[in-house]
């Protein structure tokens, strides 16, 4: 080891920052935010450090650096870009003992000032000794995505807790058990979201069972989480989403999550799927509001893990309603829904300023055999309708778009499998795009996009595909564009055949 990590408690000490660029403004603030008395020297300010000056955050004092600005200080770290001066400076301030560090070399100094990853008051701090600051750099980026947002008050909640669990929870071992089930359990989900009353009790709780089962180690309440899943690309997933999934005893899942998601959740946790793929409701949906209940009764954590977002067309609303109903506590987790990541994926701006103002989400789900859309409503020039469940229909739906008034030639696009390894788009216009679907061979799910920004799709496929040059190494994701290959069919300039002609049967 080449370093002892230690914390420094700086509050109140005269610290003292020379240069004042990037790296001594970023110093200066660090110090500051530990509480030091921070001092800056340097003939001339970069804007952050001239605005931490502004706000009294730190004491600014232009000009060159001198002996004398040593003089009382217990910290310095010398920032210059001078690697030379800030050596001399190093050197200087450890002969009358201060404690110094180079930002521009580790070698020298008493200290250096690792990467941190800041929870106040759980703080975790990254060094390389030096070695590669972008490096430590990039650890703290993967402990970022580890630590939540709000561990901060997950730690305010323990250290409330703690001299209670010592005395009723003597023994060591008994409340490392207890600790560890509530830092992995729904007591830490709920601090983390803000519900701190509702962690105290259920931490209480916890601990009255604790001690009356006598192994510290039982969870009286379990809880459901609904997690949007996101449309496949496990890259889509929020740290939230991830976390959880690591935290589950049990995971109820449906069709649309795909492998690569599901493979992150951990690994002995139960899997049961839940359906539904179309006309093949594995369960029914009362059936597995019920079974949420039943799993979370026998305190299980939980996890409902949905394609998409849970809220958007997913059904999330009633599976919460029953859990409410039931007093079993839940939390929904947003997710990247199909619109958002195939449009992404395809190179189809949903909302564009020169043409749409508006975007509507429907479902294309055949009600008798009819899509029972508001069609007067969808079938306005000007915005982008994106169409869930829109592969059956896509024929019918085409066609009512077209008769309810929206031009024949509107481009429309058919993204397959959005954000997988296979992601297909299969694009046309509302007369062409149905025939081109079914002889393409798609297989679900799919999302129909139309409007006029799908035409911007080839500018933007364009520069996906020739700006990388010939030669250059494939994508890391292959953005596949499509199937079709022959000429778009003229469309007959008069309405009948333009719409129902081509588009319609
Ligand atoms: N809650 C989900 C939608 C559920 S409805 C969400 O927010 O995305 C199911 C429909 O979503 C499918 O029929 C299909 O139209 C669409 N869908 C979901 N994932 C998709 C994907 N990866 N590619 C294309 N369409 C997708």
């Amino acid at each position: 080891m080449q370093q002892l990590p230690v914390f420094l408690n700086l509050r109140g000490w005269p610290c003292l920052v020379i240069g004042a660029g990037q790296v001594g403004a970023g110093k200066a603030e660090v110090l500051a935010a530990a509480g030091g008395r921070v001092r800056v020297v340097a003939p001339e300010a970069c804007e952050s450090a001239a605005e931490l000056a502004h706000y009294g955050r730190v004491e600014l004092r232009r000009g060159r650096f001198e002996a004398s600005d040593l003089e009382g200080r217990k910290l310095v770290v010398a920032a210059t870009d001078d690697r030379a001066l800030n050596r001399r400076i190093v050197a200087l301030a450890e002969s009358r003992g201060i404690l110094a560090n180079s930002a521009s070399d580790a070698r020298y100094g008493h200290f250096s000032m690792p990467a941190i990853v800041d929870r106040s008051p759980v703080l975790a701090a990254v060094s390389t000794g030096g070695a590669s600051p972008s490096l430590a750099r990039y650890v703290r980026a993967r402990l970022e995505t580890l630590i939540p947002r709000s561990f901060g008050r997950l730690a305010e909640l323990a250290r409330a807790a703690r001299p209670e669990v010592n005395t009723r929870l003597p023994r060591l071992s008994d409340r490392r058990a207890f600790w560890d089930r509530v830092f992995e359990g729904p007591i830490a989900e709920m601090a983390f979201a803000g519900r701190i009353e509702e962690a105290r009790a259920a931490l209480a709780a916890a601990l009255d069972d604790a001690r009356a089962a006598g192994d510290g180690a039982r969870n009286p309440t379990g809880e459901v989480y609904l997690v949007g899943a996101g449309p496949g690309d496990p890259d889509l997933l929020t740290f939230r989403a991830m976390r959880l999934m690591q935290q589950a005893d049990v995971v109820v899942y449906d069709r649309l999550v795909s492998p690569g998601v599901l493979s992150l959740v951990r690994r002995d946790a139960e899997k049961v799927y839940a359906g539904k793929r179309r006309d093949e409701h594995a369960i029914r949906q009362p059936d597995i509001n019920r079974l949420l209940v039943r799993l979370a009764r026998e305190g299980r954590r939980v996890l409902r893990l949905k394609g998409g977002d849970p809220f958007i067309f997913g059904r999330g609303g009633e599976e919460i309603a029953t859990l409410a109903d039931e007093g079993i506590p839940f939390q929904v987790v947003p997710g990247v829904t199909a619109a958002a990541g195939c449009a992404a994926y395809a190179g189809i701006p949903l909302t564009h300023r020169d043409h749409a103002h508006s975007c509507t989400f429907v479902t294309g789900n055949l009600k008798n055999g009819h899509a029972a859309l508001d069609w007067p409503a969808v079938a306005r020039p000007g915005q982008t309708i994106v169409v869930y469940m829109g592969l059956v229909g896509l024929r019918e739906i085409c066609a009512g778009l077209v008769e309810h008034g929206l031009d024949a030639a509107t481009p429309a696009a058919l993204v397959e499998q959005g954000t997988t390894e296979s992601q297909r788009v299969v694009e046309g216009t509302l007369a062409t795009l149905a025939e081109r679907v079914e002889g393409a061979g798609v297989v679900p799910p799919t999302l129909v996009i139309v409007g006029e920004v799908v035409r911007l799709r080839g500018k933007l496929d364009w520069f996906r595909t020739e700006a990388r040059g010939a030669g250059a190494p494939p994508p890391r994701r292959a953005h596949a564009t499509l199937a079709y290959t022959g000429p778009e069919p003229a469309l007959p300039s008069d309405g009948e055949g333009g719409g129902k002609g081509a588009a319609g049967r």
